[in-house]
């Protein structure tokens, strides 16, 4: 069969169903509508030309829910804040990963997470959240969600299932709660918040047409590693600017869900012009083809660097998933909703901030610098840098404390970056 007459959203071949990673090289595009370009061109323009004003006019009804889109009337093109081709092949592509009907993508994380929140959240509505969250979450809940009315109150990743059962006593926050938003595993203490605990709360707390939505920021683990929506959870964000753009060379976010919950997500961004740009959209096309190579190479990788740091003299404490033991209280957690352990890595080394800064000034081929995901090894002082806008007595309290470095694991040697963090310590 050739290229153009396979149907550009097959996800089988006879029987057999395809998996993603086989899929991120063709699903959603076709060639024919591009001069036979494997690759998906880049759709630099703001604006597509009807083939007739009553095409344009369908195009309309359909983008602003004026009727419903007939089961074979195809969506056409009509403006880049809208739609655009590598945003919606890139949407499509995204979809399979995590298992959604439907996703969106935006210029950022902070965009996705706060477009989703515009979505949802209304005066007098409570939100709560696992704590602690992205620094910029963390602003955006405590700091500019309450100036709308809107209240962000958190409960502790570390201990969230007794928290949540706590908060739930409270009759003012069962009645007012329209969205649980977690963050899991946390950031940087890999603590884990277990998502079907929050999804079981969520359904607690609604009542008649009031349905409270469990958010989950997916974006140290996913989508490979861990998928919130076969957890239950309603809808799932990214910033793609980490694992899934994976090269440190964009800004982009991401939110997924059902075609019911993400549609209204998109009628937000269309109006507050968050979608990502054509270049950043195919940017990420390329980015999800090796998407699960990196992926899986930072997380074996993260494996020995965890085991040499948990040996070495000068660290303390290691804060690596895949080091979880079944007596640890998020054992069980970790083996419900994670399916390996991720890239990350925290570690507390023996000393304070000036121990911690030497190392970090020594080190030759990690990178000093925030931000992780990407295909480069990079390492950062939480409490100094990513964190430090946190109330420092709530930091202590998170275990995000002076000794603490952040490690974001890429694809180098193991044997390189390890001797690396060898010659770095040994200078301490
Ligand atoms: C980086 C990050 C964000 C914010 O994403 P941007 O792409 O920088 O806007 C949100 N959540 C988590 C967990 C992050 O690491």
């Amino acid at each position: 069969m050739t290229d153009h007459k396979r149907d550009s959203h097959a996800t089988t071949i006879g029987e057999k169903t395809l998996r993603p990673e086989s899929l991120m090289m063709s699903y959603g595009y076709r060639p024919e509508l591009s001069q036979g370009a494997v690759k998906c061109p880049i759709f630099q323009t703001s604006t597509f030309v009807f083939k007739s004003a009553e095409a344009g006019k369908a195009f309309f009804e359909i983008a602003y829910g004026l009727r419903k889109q007939d089961p074979h009337e195809e969506l056409g093109l009509i403006y880049s804040r809208l739609n655009n081709p590598d945003l919606e092949i890139l949407e499509d592509r995204l979809t399979l990963w995590d298992g959604a009907e439907k996703s969106a993508v935006f210029e950022s994380g902070m965009s996705a997470i706060s477009t989703t929140f515009w979505t949802f959240l209304r005066p007098g509505d409570i939100v709560l959240h696992s704590e602690p969250v992205y620094g910029g979450t963390d602003y955006l809940l405590k700091r500019i969600l309450p100036q709308f009315g809107i209240r962000a109150v958190g409960f502790s990743a570390r201990t969230s299932q007794q928290s949540l059962e706590k908060l739930l006593e409270d009759r003012e926050i069962r009645g007012k709660t329209a969205m649980i938003f977690v963050e899991t595993p946390a950031n940087p203490t890999n603590d884990l918040v277990d998502i079907a605990a929050c999804v079981h709360a969520a359904q607690k707390m609604s009542s008649g047409g009031r349905r409270v939505l469990v958010a989950v920021d997916n974006t140290f683990l996913g989508p490979l590693w861990q998928q919130p929506l076969t957890l239950g959870a309603d809808l799932v964000l990214y910033s793609a600017t980490k694992y899934i753009g994976g090269h440190s060379d964009l800004i982009a976010g991401v939110c997924l869900g059902s075609a019911e919950l993400v549609g209204q997500v998109k009628g937000m961004r269309t109006i507050l012009g968050t979608m990502a740009s054509p270049w950043t959209g195919w940017l990420l096309l390329r980015s999800l083809e090796t998407m699960k190579m990196r992926m899986t190479a930072q997380m074996k990788t993260a494996r020995y660097v965890a085991d040499f740091l948990a040996d070495h003299p000068k660290v303390e404490r290691v804060y690596y998933l895949g080091h979880l033991r079944p007596e640890h209280p998020h054992y069980a957690i970790y083996r419900r909703q994670c399916s390996a352990p991720g890239g990350m890595i925290a570690f507390d080394i023996v000393g304070g901030e000036a121990e911690a800064f030497r190392f970090l000034n020594n080190l030759q081929l990690f990178r000093l610098a925030v931000s992780l995901g990407g295909t480069e090894s990079l390492a950062e002082h939480p409490a100094a840098m990513t964190h430090s806008d946190v109330d420092p007595e709530e930091r202590q309290e998170m275990g995000i404390t002076d000794k603490m470095v952040r490690l974001s694991i890429g694809v180098e040697h193991p044997e390189d970056l390890i001797a690396d963090l060898e010659q770095a310590l040994a200078a301490l």
